[in-house]
C-alpha cells in the first residue's frame, strides 16, 4: 500500500523542497514589477550560458518558438528543406511547416530512438538547408556523425534539446560538450515537466555564433535592433521575469535533478533486466542520458493491457508518441505512405513511459517495479 499518489512528474514535492528560494525569487519580481525584461531574465541567461560552457543564451516564450526563431534567424526561404526525425514531438515538424519550409522526415535508430545519420545522408537534396536532430527522451543524437554530414553538405544543425538539457556528449577524440552546444544553434523548452521546467511556458536558444545570437535576439523581439526600429519581421516571444526567477533557482539543481532521474532509471533497469519481453532504455555510448522519459519497449503487443493493470494500482504511464508524424492528418504527405518508416511505426505501437522525476522514495519505486513485473506476466 502506498500513501502518496504516484505521478508521472511530481512538481509539487520538488517545489516544497525549493520553496524558500523560489518564493523569494518570485516575490522579488512582484516587488520591483519589471514583469517583462526584468533583471532576472538577464541573470538567468548569463547563468545558463555559463552552465552551457559559454554559448550565448537568448530566452523566449516556449520551446516551439525557439525552434521557429532559429529557422527564421537562419534565413530559410519557402520550399527549403529541413531534415528531422520521424519519431518526435509534433513541435519540431510544426514550425518547419509553419514557415512554409518542407519537412523531410527520416527514420530513427531502433535502440536509442534518435535520428539515424545514414538516413539523413540519404535524404539530402540540393534544397536541404538544415538538420534538426532531436535529443529524444534525454540523450543526444549521434552528433559527431551528424556534424560530419552537415559539414560535408554545408548544412546548419539545429539541436532540438527540449528533452536533454544537461546531458553531456562525448566525441571520439575524448572531448565533451553539453547537449545543445554542438550544432549551429541549440533550442530548448522550459515547459513545467521538462528537466529544467518553469511554472508556465518558457524556452531558449543558444549559440556561440555572435552574429547569429544578435539576429536571434532581434527576431525574438519584433525584429527590433533599437526600440521602434525594425530591421526584420520578427515575433513577440519573451521569457517573463517570474519564469526566469524560477529557472534561475532550478538551474543550480539541474545536475542534481539529472542524478536523481538517472538513479530512478538505474533502479528500473535493474528490476526489469530479466524480463524477456521488455526492452529497457538503451543508453547511447557517446552521450549521458538525463532521462526526461524512461521509455520501455513492450514486445508482446500487450501494451494496453499492461497500462490498465498499472492504472488499476494507481500507477500512471504514458505513450510518447502514439501516432507517427507522417500518419497525422495535418502532416500527411504523398511522399510518406503507411510503412514509410517501419521503425517509427513499430515504436509508436510498443513504447511505454513510466513515471520518472526527482522526488521518488524507495518504497514508491519498489511498488512500481513490483506492480510492473506482475502486470507484464
Ligand atoms: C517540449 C518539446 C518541444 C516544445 O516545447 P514547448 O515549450 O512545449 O513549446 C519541442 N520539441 C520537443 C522534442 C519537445 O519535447
Amino acid at each position: 500500500m502506498q500513501v502518496k499518489e504516484i505521478k508521472m512528474v511530481d512538481l509539487k514535492t520538488q517545489y516544497e523542497r525549493l520553496k524558500i528560494e523560489i518564493d523569494a525569487g518570485i516575490a522579488d519580481v512582484i516587488n520591483n514589477t519589471q514583469f517583462i525584461k526584468g533583471p532576472q531574465v538577464k541573470k538567468f541567461e548569463e547563468n545558463l550560458s555559463a552552465y552551457l560552457g559559454g554559448s550565448q543564451v537568448i530566452s523566449c516564450a516556449n520551446g516551439t518558438d525557439s525552434l521557429q526563431i532559429a529557422m527564421m534567424a537562419l534565413g530559410y526561404q519557402p520550399g527549403d528543406e529541413v531534415i528531422t526525425a520521424s519519431f518526435t514531438y509534433v513541435a519540431t515538424a510544426e514550425v518547419i511547416a509553419l514557415l512554409k519550409l518542407k519537412p523531410v522526415l527520416v527514420e530513427v535508430n531502433p535502440d536509442t530512438f534518435t535520428i539515424d545519420p545514414a538516413a539523413i545522408e540519404a535524404a539530402i537534396t540540393p534544397k536541404t538547408k538544415a538538420i534538426v536532430p532531436v535529443h529524444l527522451f534525454g540523450q543526444c543524437a549521434d552528433m559527431e556523425a551528424i556534424m560530419k554530414i552537415a559539414a560535408k553538405h554545408n548544412l546548419h544543425v539545429i539541436e532540438d534539446n527540449a528533452q536533454a538539457i544537461g546531458a553531456d556528449y562525448f566525441f571520439s577524440d575524448g572531448t565533451k560538450a553539453k547537449s545543445g552546444t554542438i550544432g549551429t544553434v541549440g533550442s530548448t523548452s522550459f515547459f513545467p515537466s521538462k528537466n529544467l521546467g518553469c511554472y508556465g511556458d518558457g524556452g531558449a536558444l543558444n549559440t556561440s555564433d555572435n552574429v547569429l545570437a544578435k539576429k536571434i535576439r532581434m527576431i525574438a523581439n519584433h525584429g527590433q535592433s533599437i526600440q521602434y526600429v525594425h530591421d526584420e519581421i520578427g515575433v513577440n516571444s519573451r521569457l517573463d521575469s517570474i519564469q526566469a526567477s524560477v529557472l534561475d533557482v532550478k538551474l543550480k539543481y539541474l545536475d542534481d535533478f539529472a542524478a536523481r532521474r538517472i538513479s530512478v532509471a538505474d533502479n528500473y533497469d535493474n528490476a526489469f533486466k530479466d524480463l524477456k519481453n521488455v526492452q529497457t532504455p538503451v543508453r547511447a555510448k557517446n552521450s549521458t542520458h538525463v532521462f526526461h522519459q524512461y521509455t520501455l519497449l513492450l514486445k508482446d503487443g500487450n501494451r494496453d493491457e499492461v497500462r490498465k493493470k498499472l492504472a488499476d494500482k494507481g500507477i500512471p504511464s504514458m505513450i510518447y508518441y502514439p501516432i507517427p508524424l507522417h500518419q497525422q492528418k495535418a502532416y500527411r504527405d504523398e511522399r510518406y505512405k503507411d510503412g514509410a518508416f517501419p521503425i517509427t511505426e513499430e515504436l509508436c505501437k510498443s513504447v511505454l513511459s513510466l513515471p520518472i522525476h526527482t522526488e521518488f522514495e524507495e518504497e514508491e519505486l519498489k511498488f512500481i517495479t513490483d506492480t510492473f513485473k506482475e502486470a507484464i506476466q
